[in-house]
């Protein structure tokens, strides 16, 4: 059940709200929006009796929700969530946001040649795995800690927020520290004790379609993350496995609107892990911000053939810079807006 305040609503009164749930056993989740605050109730196994909150100050109504999520929906939050990583990069709002970088940081020359390229293109967040979940054991696994001290020198030298993955509950604490967003990949969208661990943490979240996730299936997954109390989440839709034989995955822009209509969290796309081919990420990646993404995840490498994983996918840095110049303009018939390049 979601309690919907009043706009007018004291802090007083939402506060007492609150208070009057967890009484009941259950977990209050206040959600501020533009025009109100909604509350959240989770942890009922039944139907929440709402004839007790409904009539307490400062309450305008008690929806029942038939959902099986309920901290994602628009029900509960009108406007789309803006995640602020503070110097102005905003995920959710007008300005797209764009995270550009290796597969994996592979050592301080290539991670910094490739930082300096993205953030002259006027890209705000950088990528690299420090951690890599590889479908074979033998392929190169990441740096680990080392790579995430890499990536602390790029956010200090190039001014450039921090996108890692954490690929299990061990090594998140270490993402956390050196990261600015967690990402959990396709693999692990169901791993439900890291989800539960980074709902748990005070970094925002980029979370990743599983390769044969339902929009359902995705959504629980944010949930667990919100549930417990991290409302800082970023969906990314990255392709889905079909039979389609010309392309690695199948991206499903047509998931965005899905998500749009349904949930109040930011929506990114990520072309490269989406389409598997290099030649085919310029054209998505048009096609994504049409659609209306709210960013794009971009795989990037100034020598792709050296890569030491997603070299197939990843663009070359002049690449990447049409593509900048490109969704500049298509963001701009949909009231959008991309960064400028820094010496533009
Ligand atoms: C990645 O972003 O490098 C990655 C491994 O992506 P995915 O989890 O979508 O496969
Ligand atoms: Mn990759």
């Amino acid at each position: 059940m979601l309690v919907i305040m009043k706009s007018n609503a004291t802090d007083e009164e939402i506060e007492a709200v609150c208070r009057k749930i967890e009484s009941l056993g259950y977990r209050a989740h206040p959600i501020p929006g533009s025009t109100r605050t909604a509350v959240g109730i989770t942890g009922n196994q039944g139907p929440v009796e709402a004839a007790a909150l409904e009539s307490m100050p400062g309450v305008a109504e008690c929806i029942p929700v038939s959902k099986p999520y309920k901290l994602v929906l628009r029900e509960i939050k009108e406007e789309t969530t803006i995640i602020d990583l503070g110097d102005g990069v905003r995920i959710g709002g007008k300005e797209l946001a764009i995270i550009a970088g290796p597969c994996a940081v592979e050592n301080r020359e290539q991670t910094k040649t490739i930082a300096a390229s993205v953030a002259a293109a006027g890209a705000r967040l950088f990528r690299g795995g420090a951690y890599k979940p590889r479908t074979s054991p033998y392929s190169f696994q990441g740096l680990a800690e080392d790579g995430l001290k890499i990536l602390d020198e790029v956010r200090s030298e190039f001014g450039l927020k921090i996108v890692t993955e954490a690929i299990d509950v061990e090594n998140l604490e270490l993402v956390e520290r050196y990261s600015d967003i967690i990402q959990i990949g396709a693999r692990n969208m169901q791993n439900y004790s890291l989800l539960k661990r980074a709902g748990k943490s005070h970094r925002p979240v980029l979370l990743k379609r599983g390769i044969s996730a339902t929009l359902d299936e995705l959504l629980m997954a944010a949930e667990y993350i919100l549930s417990e109390g991290n409302y800082n989440v970023i969906l990314c839709e990255r392709g889905i496995r079909t039979f389609a034989d010309h392309t690695r995955n199948t991206l499903d822009l047509s998931v965005i609107p899905a998500v749009q209509r349904i949930s109040h969290l930011p929506i990114l796309v990520d072309p490269s892990h989406g389409t598997g081919r290099r030649e085919k990420v310029l054209p998505l990646s048009r096609a994504a911000i049409a659609v209306g993404a709210d960013g794009l995840m971009i795989e990037v490498h100034h020598r792709p053939e050296d890569a030491l994983s997603d070299g197939y996918q990843s663009i070359k840095p002049p690449e990447f810079l049409q593509l900048m110049k490109e969704i500049r303009q298509i963001a701009a018939v949909l009231g959008r807006t991309v960064a400028p390049a820094p010496e533009s």
